[in-house]
């Protein structure tokens, strides 16, 4: 089964606080704990080296006496602590003993210990140990006090309340933590794959044909943002291909139907005999068929253009010379309009394929013609740079919309949209002409006015 982006991702975060969580407690309670134990076992030592010297005082070296009230109080703060002590003379007879004065008590506290300890620490079978010290007074031994206490160390009612305490703050940091991280990351995740759900559904609708559909959310994640853009841009350019591909279809048809009718039109009323088949009426029919053979040429040229990769068989070529004789080819046709047409500029000897390259320059030049009134002018000029040739064909035409100029490449595409059959071509010459100069690894760009003329520069590189 797969798992959401989003389940995975708190998954992930959530794991990965357990584990940090979970060794933090572990190292901070066995290192607390550590300290805490060594605390308590120095505790015990500190206070059985109090209880010494709490006794040494107590007796009197002239009489030889114990002033067994203090020595009675010193016992009993001490078992209270939970210290049972047995205080001895030097002659080895007992002055003190808790357990004399109050059994019970002893009893009692030495049971709290034992269970308290067993409670808190079952592992450490501990139990009650006697240790003997000697009592001194300038050096000289006055007796002994054995002081029994729970070893190796135990801890006070106080001691156990802290330590509870402290497992218990531990224990609620450990599960905020958790939770705070449990929904950053479920935030984070939902922030992450937000926009990936949607850039996968804004590509399946794509891909089912809905090119109109676009992201408009925003992202501030960089890799998201790019992503999101990708999408964008592919249903852009699906869309644009979509309605170009359409247009191509009705454009065919349109420019097929219109000469097609007339040419049938034409030679019906010849076949029934309402016309005479004159040269004129038969020249016509001939000049309807020769435009659908050329845009279906056209058409074809296109399409072998687009398939193969372009195949360049390049050699060394003046792009000067190549001017001139598109000059000469389009000559007679630019005078029919009364255009003036020249060609200047310097010799720039590139490598490049001849045949394809005069298509660039013919399909350049008869737009200039087409897009140029009466009386308009013409220009080539070539000029050669240490990396480059550059073709510059410059008209003084009606020129070219900015918003249109991006798309005058597009296959079909015609600023004319009426479709003056009169004016224009399929819209696929400055298709055919960037496909060849880029294929030289050249590029071709276009400055224009609208009443002014345009101006379309082709480079192409030397090496
Ligand atoms: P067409 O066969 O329609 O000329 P092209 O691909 O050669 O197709 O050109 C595409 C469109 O660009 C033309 O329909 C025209 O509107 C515009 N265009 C091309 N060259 C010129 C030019 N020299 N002056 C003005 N418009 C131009």
């Amino acid at each position: 089964m797969k798992r959401g982006l989003a389940a995975q991702f708190t998954l992930a975060i959530a794991v990965v606080v357990l584990i940090a969580i979970g060794l933090i407690s572990i190292m901070s309670n066995v290192l607390i704990n550590k300290e805490f134990e060594k605390y308590a076992s120095e505790q015990r030592e500190m206070q059985s080296q109090k209880i010494v010297s709490n006794l040494d005082w107590q007796y009197d070296s002239v009489t030889g006496e114990w002033d067994t009230s203090y020595v009675h109080g010193v016992g009993m703060s001490a078992l209270y602590d939970g210290y049972v002590i047995r205080v001895k003379d030097s002659a080895g007879d007992v002055v003190w003993d808790a357990e004399n004065h109050d059994m019970s008590l002893c009893g009692r506290i030495m049971d709290e210990i034992s269970e308290r300890m067993d409670k808190i620490r079952p592992n450490l079978h501990g139990g009650f140990v006697t240790m003997e010290y000697d009592l001194t007074q300038s050096g000289a031994i006055i007796g002994t006090v054995d002081i029994q206490a729970y070893g190796p160390y135990f801890f006070s009612e106080n001691d156990s309340r802290f330590m509870t305490a402290l497992n218990a703050v531990l224990l609620v940091i450990g599960l905020l933590s958790l939770a705070f991280s449990f929904a950053c990351g479920r935030l984070l995740a939902r922030r992450i794959s937000r926009p990936i759900i949607k850039a996968a559904h804004i590509a399946t609708q794509v891909s089912e044909g809905n090119f109109s559909i676009r992201f408009n959310g925003k992202t501030r994640v960089r890799e998201l943002a790019e992503l999101v853009a990708a999408v964008n841009n592919m249903a852009e350019s699906l869309d644009r291909q979509e309605s170009l591909r359409r247009q191509l279809t009705t454009d065919v048809s349109h420019e097929l139907r219109t000469p097609l009718s007339a040419v049938s039109t034409h030679l019906e009323m010849m076949i029934d005999g309402v016309w005479e088949p004159t040269k004129e009426r038969l020249q016509s029919c001939f000049d309807e068929i020769g435009r659908i053979t050329g845009l279906v040429e056209e058409i074809e040229k296109l399409g072998q253009i687009e398939a193969d990769n372009l195949s360049l068989d390049k050699s060394p070529t003046d792009l000067l010379e190549l001017a001139g004789a598109a000059f000469h080819a389009f000559e007679s046709e630019g005078a029919k309009k009364g255009i003036a047409m020249d060609v200047s500029g310097e010799s720039s000897i590139v490598p490049a394929d001849r045949d394809r390259m005069r298509q660039v320059l013919a399909n350049l030049l008869s737009n200039a013609i087409k897009y140029t009134p009466q009386n308009g002018q013409v220009r080539i000029t070539v000029e050669d740079t240490p990396q480059s040739g550059v073709l510059v064909i410059e008209d003084s035409g009606i020129g070219i919309h900015a918003e249109d100029i991006p798309l005058i490449f597009e296959r079909f595409y015609r600023t004319d949209k009426s479709r003056n059959r009169g004016t224009g071509g399929a819209g696929i010459g400055l298709t055919i002409a960037k496909s060849i100069v880029e294929a030289h690894g050249g590029s071709i760009e276009v400055e224009s006015k609208p009443g002014k003329g345009s101006r379309f520069v082709v480079i192409l590189g030397k090496a």
